[in-house]
């Protein structure tokens, strides 16, 4: 019978999708967090993916917010991760230490998972898994353990470069703000989340794209997404399946308590950042700039 490896370990705790990588040759973004962690370059990350989408909310006529922020804010997920799976991952092996990180990590992320085996990189930047598409989020498990200890033979070859999607273009086609293959600073998306006063041209985009926060079309329009959501292929973990929040208004943020507001993702720019979008979708002088956008009709029709 096989023996248990501590990556078949990980899995289970985690019931997502998993792959290890050598630290070693992994891309750093911020080698200090592996310092303060005391994790030595021979150890090992372990990545996994954590799905998030409900494949209904996709094409529910009020939503008004990026299907990844229709749920809590998949920090909330960590932290929980924090307290149930690496206690028990500890006490399994007291030799070794272990520290979960995402988002903030010292690692290029979607590099890592692409190269690891968890999926590829699309045009857009995003990591596309097979089963869930580019709706996850990234996590990762980093331990001193190395790769043979984690997985229970050698380090194989991985590839010097992530896999990488066809490149049928389409994401680039449909972005509105022609930034899909390129430095993406003009991204919609990072423009909902901009602090500040904006100017007409930027809320005339906010306006057209829709959404209060975030921008899906990317996403939206490339294959692998559109497979997943015509299989219906749902997240299953709780965290994400409970309390979604696929439409806001002004009047149901003023009434959100500090806490409530704290657990969304369109938190960590401040009430003002959503407020300011919020007001300019709910501001039917401005609906002729955008007249031919039915979604923004109908979204700002809801009650
Ligand atoms: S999120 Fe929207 S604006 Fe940003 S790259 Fe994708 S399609 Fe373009
Ligand atoms: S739409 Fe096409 S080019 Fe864009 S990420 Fe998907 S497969 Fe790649």
């Amino acid at each position: 019978m096989k023996d248990t490896t501590m990556l078949d370990t990980i899995q289970s705790l985690l019931g997502v999708p998993a792959c290890a990588i050598p630290l070693s040759i992994c891309r750093q973004s911020r080698g200090y967090l592996l310092d303060q962690a005391g994790i030595p370059s021979t150890g090992t990350a372990i990545l996994f993916v954590i799905p998030y989408l409900i494949t209904s909310d996709v094409d529910h006529p009020y939503r008004n917010l990026s299907l990844y922020a229709v749920p809590r804010d998949y920090h909330g997920y960590i932290k929980e991760l924090e307290t149930t799976v690496l206690p028990s991952l500890q006490k399994m092996y007291p030799e070794h230490s272990f520290k979960l990180f995402s988002d903030h990590s010292p690692i290029y992320e979607v590099d890592a998972a692409a190269r690891a085996g968890l999926g590829i990189i699309g045009t857009n930047g995003l990591l596309i898994t097979p089963n869930y598409g580019s709706f996850v989020f990234i996590g990762e498990m980093i331990t001193d353990a190395d790769y043979t200890a984690v997985t229970g033979h050698g380090t194989p070859d991985f590839p010097a470069d992530p896999p990488v999607c066809e490149q049928c273009g389409a994401c680039v086609g449909a972005c509105p703000m022609g930034c899909c293959d390129r430095d993406r600073g003009n991204c919609l998306s990072a423009l909902t989340q901009k602090k500040g006063v904006l100017t007409p041209e930027e809320e005339t985009s906010i306006l057209c794209g829709g959404l209060a926060w975030g921008c899906d079309i990317c996403q939206l329009s490339c294959p692998h997404n559109i497979r997943v959501i015509e299989k219906g292929q749902d997240t299953t973990i709780p965290y994400f399946v409970e309390d979604r929040k696929l439409f806001l208004n002004s009047q149901q943020l003023s009434a959100m308590t500090n806490e409530a507001f704290a657990l969304r993702a369109y938190a960590w720019r401040g009430r003002a950042v959503i407020s300011r979008n919020l007001a300019l979708l709910e501001d039917q002088a401005r609906e002729e700039s955008c007249i031919n956008n039915n979604n923004v009709t109908e979204r700002r029709s809801r009650p």
